[in-house]
């Protein structure tokens, strides 16, 4: 089966083909000629995971996938949530990004945050969320060179280092992302068996 990834983020796209392992072939947007951006004006990551998918569908008519990730932290009610990849302003640069959340949480002992994947699949017209979260703290420094975006900051709960110094094969074995899309792939395989 092949399905349209409906992002340009490469990091993801990555992550995700081998969390698939090769189960589903996807085809990222950047592989399919698509170049504009799409805007992410949804008011949850929910509604982004959506809007970016029906994007893809609307247009091409084609079975696709969409997912958003934010980043929730507890202190600071859940924030930056939606915000997450332009918190720090539009210029939506990660070291900003990072040092904001730093410095908001400077007098916080309370460190708690979660990842939070929503993922939209469109198969044949029909639409399917699947939602996968990553529970653990938020470091006081910077650690590690893997991965992506806020993963030097964010330590999973049964760990003592950071996503971006655990490395992806137990990130892409725990994250938020590997458990929504396991959703979506059980839901896959259940429907194929079920046809
Ligand atoms: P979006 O889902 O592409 O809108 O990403 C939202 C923001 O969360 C961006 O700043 C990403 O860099 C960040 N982000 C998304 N997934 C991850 C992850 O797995 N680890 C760390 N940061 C992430």
């Amino acid at each position: 089966m092949e399905l349209i990834f409906a992002s340009h983020n490469e990091h993801k796209a990555l992550e995700i083909e081998k969390i698939l392992n090769e189960k589903i072939k996807i085809k990222s947007l950047t592989e399919i000629g698509w170049k504009e951006e799409i805007e992410e004006t949804g008011s949850t990551i929910e509604a982004n995971a959506i809007l970016k998918a029906k994007a893809i569908y609307d247009s091409l008519l084609q079975d696709c996938f969409a997912e958003d990730t934010g980043l929730e932290v507890e202190a600071l009610n859940n924030a930056p949530g939606v915000h997450t990849a332009r918190y720090a302003g539009e210029q939506k640069n990660t070291e900003d990004n990072i040092n904001l959340l730093l410095k908001n949480l400077t007098d916080s002992e309370n460190r708690n945050a979660q990842f939070r994947t929503v993922i939209c699949l469109i198969l044949e017209g029909q639409q399917y969320l699947f939602e996968g979260k990553l529970i653990g703290k938020i470091a006081t420094t910077k650690k590690g060179e893997h991965g992506f975006g806020y993963d030097p900051i964010f330590i999973p709960n049964e760990y003592s280092s950071s996503l971006a110094e655990l490395g992806e094969e137990i990130k892409n074995k725990i994250s938020h992302r590997k458990k929504a899309i396991s959703k979506m792939v059980d839901f896959l395989e259940q429907r194929k068996f079920n046809k």
